[in-house]
């Protein structure tokens, strides 16, 4: 499984980013911050 896997997620709109474990949670932070400010973020997996 992947749930161990480390997101980076950064928004290219401001400066926000953040680390965090496993794919699902990368998203959910991507889905709060577009619905929150309207900003477009994005993850990459760094471990
Ligand atoms: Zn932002």
């Amino acid at each position: 499984m992947t749930n161990r896997s480390v997101f980076h997620v950064v928004c290219r709109d401001c400066r926000t980013e953040s680390v965090v474990n496993g794919r699902a949670d990368a998203e959910r932070l991507v889905a709060d911050h577009a619905a929150t400010v309207g900003h477009r973020v994005e993850f990459v997996r760094v471990a």
